[in-house]
């Protein structure tokens, strides 16, 4: 579901991501921007393995029952807009490492002319659009 907001194009993933456990922090009618989305499909669909995109409430059940496979998440409280921090994981058997999974998300941001921020550390997330409200010292 393509929705305008002002000039940006929104998606609606409830139906698409959300994680039908995630916690009541989750916001029913959650969006993004289209362009955000865009770069998650692509980083998925360029991944060699099982990878799921989904969205929770928080970063702990966003994933929590996630137990084999790869993931890329984010926390769906507030509409992302201008800017999504994206996390990312792998579990159990999972066919890709959690470096490729950044790699390709930040490829597709690239690919997609995106702009997009990642410390390089695979323990933080990467953010995508705006990311000047962030500095080094707090990156998630
Ligand atoms: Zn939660």
């Amino acid at each position: 579901m393509v929705q305008r907001i002002g000039h940006v194009d929104t998606i609606g993933t409830d139906d698409t991501h959300k994680n039908e456990t995630a916690c009541g922090l989750y916001r029913e009618g959650h969006i993004i921007a289209a362009r955000f989305h865009a770069v998650l499909v692509s980083a998925r669909d360029a991944l060699d393995g099982e990878v799921e995109i989904v969205a929770g409430g928080c970063n702990g059940c966003a994933t929590y029952d996630i137990d084999t496979g790869a993931y890329i998440y984010y926390v769906a409280q507030s509409h992302a807009i201008d800017r999504l921090a994206v996390g990312y994981g792998t579990a159990g058997d999972a066919s890709v490492t959690k470096l490729e999974i950044a790699h390709e998300l930040v490829a597709a941001a690239e690919r997609l002319e995106v702009d997009v921020g990642w410390s390089g550390n695979t323990d933080k997330k990467i953010f995508l659009g705006d990311t000047t409200v962030y500095d080094e010292s707090s990156w998630l």
